[in-house]
């Protein structure tokens, strides 16, 4: 068993989030609740008392089955899903891309900024390239108006061009996240981590999830995560 699934199966005798319940409540409660919801209903599931709750239970929305889990629970879960998320990441698993994208934007912001209008300026290129050509092909540069396609074709090269450079001069920061894919070092870097950081590194691959209302009685003595917790992963479109 990976240090990870034995952290998700709460085997691992690592102290659960570092800070439990216990210590701070309000530390611990608020690492999932702009994330959670609940699945019946798709609304908000805050901190209620110690257990993240469907907002229907609040009054004035009713719903089917609203969900209520206990926040140690389902926080040492989804720790435990996202280590194990991660460190089982194929190297060509595209989450990869996005996790690496964003950690990039929280550690060296300034530069993440550049690269990313340097890569709008290049599609925004591309796009009008692709644009001039299908004008000229409908016959728009026929005649005197052939004159007017050079410049323009020349003007979408230099954007281009240009672009290109501060992507290449940029290309020298790199994002290293292998530390997020090691099990023993992600396990370390999660424990190491204050509330804050633990917050944006579950969201570097988190959007978002949703949580069932327990089920059965047996449900309701033991949480089971695989049954009542969906994930929402990143997604590279959400780049
Ligand atoms: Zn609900």
């Amino acid at each position: 068993m990976s240090a990870a699934s034995s952290y998700a199966s709460g085997v691992c005798e690592v102290p659960l989030l570092g800070d439990t319940i216990g210590e701070n409540l309000d530390r611990t409660v608020r690492r999932l609740t702009d994330l959670i919801r609940c699945a019946a209903c798709n609304r908000a599931a805050p901190m209620m008392s110690s257990s993240y709750t469907c907002m229907s239970t609040q009054g004035g929305s009713t719903c089917l089955a609203p969900a209520s889990v206990y926040a140690p629970a389902v926080e040492r879960y989804v720790v435990g899903r996202w280590l194990d998320r991660l460190t089982s990441a194929d190297p060509e698993d595209p989450i990869l891309v996005v996790v690496a994208d964003r950690w990039g934007a929280l550690t060296k912001p300034a530069e993440t900024a550049e690269i990313e209008e340097a890569r709008a300026a290049l599609k925004a290129a591309e796009a009008q390239m692709e644009r001039l050509l299908r004008d000229r092909r409908k016959g728009l540069y026929e005649g005197p108006a052939a004159r007017f396609f050079e410049p323009a074709w020349q003007d979408v090269n230099r954007d281009m061009e240009a672009a290109r450079k501060t992507l290449k001069a940029t290309g020298g920061v790199t994002v290293d996240i292998s530390f997020l894919m090691e099990p023993e070092m992600a396990l370390e870097a999660w424990e190491a981590a204050d509330t804050g950081m633990r917050r944006d590194l579950l969201r570097l691959a988190i959007v978002g999830l949703t949580v069932a209302k327990a089920k059965t009685t047996h449900d309701r003595a033991r949480f089971d995560g695989d049954r009542r917790v969906k994930i929402r992963w990143a997604t590279v479109e959400e780049v």
